[in-house]
């Protein structure tokens, strides 16, 4: 048991707890190790965002995208005090 929070392909489940990847715990784990690199972060999971909308061809792009990046800006919950539109 690795206990390593990667997906696992097609499925796109966590191999560390089963949960729909990126898990909850995958998700604070990136988002504490690119505080300061959310740039970074962003690309990084555009890149997976394009890999799961292959395999999970059948799920809503819209719902995909909001797994794999919405959570990715959601930190400014601190009130940045930033919004579209
Ligand atoms: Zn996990």
């Amino acid at each position: 048991m690795t206990g390593l929070h990667v997906p696992m392909r097609p499925a796109w489940t966590c191999a560390g707890c089963g949960a729909d990847w990126p898990c909850r715990t995958k998700r604070v784990q990136l988002l504490a190790e690119y505080e300061r690199a959310r740039v970074s972060l962003g690309l990084l999971m555009s890149a997976y965002f394009v890999d799961a909308a292959e395999d999970l061809s059948s799920h809503a792009s819209g719902l995909l995208y909001t797994r794999f990046l919405g959570w990715t800006r959601a930190s400014a919950a601190a009130g940045q005090g930033q919004r579209h539109g």
